[in-house]
């Protein structure tokens, strides 16, 4: 057998163990679940972790205010309703985005306008969200996807003039910097998810972040009332706070290991990627890394196949999301013209889960070797292995 044969040919996987776990083994989490075990803390509703992980996350984003919740999902609706958004308005965001945002919005009577991303980093930008400005947009909701950054300071410009919201979700690079502000806290409302697979993790959890001015101080009423009634519909517990306090401690270092790893990955021939390279002013996130990838540099080979052969290595590609139009009728979402750029990234982007990024060393080491092994023999594999069906490996 050819020793270079790649695993989905039947050859050796480069990475034998698979990819890295998450969340990782760490004595800084086992210690907060004992401490909560033998106080008995663990069962509270209330308590000092949910508080002292308000500050935390107020100080490593800027003294703002902070409101605890249930998911990012559940975040992102409270941040809706924060800025006032109701039935009938119109909230802008990305044609490639999270599915549950869109949800989100028509969950609230309103509607989503879906524009175009731009074409070399397929994120939201200005002159898309301009184009679509109506007299009754009341929002713009804006997610840094894949390591990108958005353009905030243009967006952010953009929605002062026009005196509508933005929203800026942020579920995928906490720890970021983007143009010199930590990520979250550029919008009236920032999202962030602790949900399981994500860099922070409780298994489930979020939190709104709220400017601490006056009119983020509204937000944050709004969203207490929404939530309070008589019992908290949308709470973090205790537990849930106790194991992410040392994650918040330790994130701008993860960050910068992360953004370290992820430079390692940049220069490989049809994977560009979507992530900045880091700056002084901007240190990508990483929640997913993800690339353009085309098919061309790899002999044709569908991108289906190009993950299923990366996964056979040990090494965790995947698609990226579905474009926003091949998931919900123009009835209920508003397309602003073709939106070529967010199709493209429907069907051409590929992402690397981010766990391998802090590990780095030889798990690092053997993506971009993995990735060539594929290469090499993607004319084989494109004619020999059947195309797997996407809709099983698609990021919900
Ligand atoms: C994960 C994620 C969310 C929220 O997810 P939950 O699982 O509900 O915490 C929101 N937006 C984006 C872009 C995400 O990746």
């Amino acid at each position: 057998m050819n020793a270079d044969r790649p695993a989905i040919l039947g050859g050796v996987p480069l990475r034998p163990d698979g990819p890295p776990g998450w969340p990782p083994p760490d004595p800084a989490t086992d210690a907060a679940l004992r401490a909560l075990i033998e106080t008995g803390e663990w069962g509270r509703y209330h308590g000092p972790h949910g508080e002292a992980l308000r500050a935390a996350l107020a100080e490593t984003h800027g003294g703002c205010g902070v409101h605890l919740c249930a998911g990012g999902t559940a975040a992102v609706e409270l941040a809706l309703i924060g800025v006032g958004v109701t039935a009938g308005d119109e909230v802008i965001l990305a044609g490639y985005d999270f599915r549950a945002n869109a949800a989100n919005v028509l969950a609230l009577g309103a509607v989503p306008v879906a524009v175009d991303v731009r074409p070399d980093d397929w994120q939201i930008g200005p002159d898309a969200v301009r184009a679509a400005l109506t007299a009754k947009t009341k929002a713009v909701l804006v997610s840094h996807l894949h390591g990108g950054a958005v353009d905030l300071p243009a967006v952010r410009a953009l929605c002062d003039e026009a005196g509508v919201a933005l929203i800026e979700d942020a579920c995928q690079n906490p720890g970021a910097t983007v143009h010199g502000r930590p990520a979250g806290t550029w919008g009236d409302a920032g999202v962030l998810s602790f949900g399981g697979s994500k860099p922070l993790t409780a298994g489930r959890g979020g939190a709104v972040l709220v400017p601490s001015n006056p009119a983020g101080a509204r937000i944050a009423a709004r969203v207490r009332r929404h939530v309070g009634r008589g019992n908290d519909l949308s709470p973090l517990s205790e537990m849930q706070a106790a194991v992410l306090l040392p994650q918040v401690r330790a994130l701008a270092e993860r960050t910068r290991i992360r953004a370290e790893s992820a430079a390692t990955l940049r220069g490989i021939a049809g994977l560009t990627p979507l992530a900045p390279a880091a700056t002084a002013e901007t240190t990508p996130g990483f929640y997913k890394m993800g690339f353009q990838y085309d098919p061309a540099a790899f002999d044709g080979l569908p991108r289906g196949l190009f993950c299923a052969a990366l996964r056979a290595e040990g090494v965790a590609f995947d698609p990226g999301f579905a474009a926003l139009r091949s998931q919900f009728s123009g009835r209920r979402v508003r397309f602003v013209g073709d939106l070529p750029h967010a199709d493209a990234a429907g069907a051409r982007c590929v992402v690397l889960h981010h766990p391998v990024l802090l590990t780095g060393g030889a798990d690092l080491a053997a993506i971009p070797a993995a990735v060539e092994r594929v290469r090499a023999w993607a004319g084989e594999i494109a004619r020999t292995v059947p195309l797997p069906n996407e809709a099983d490996t698609l990021e919900l």
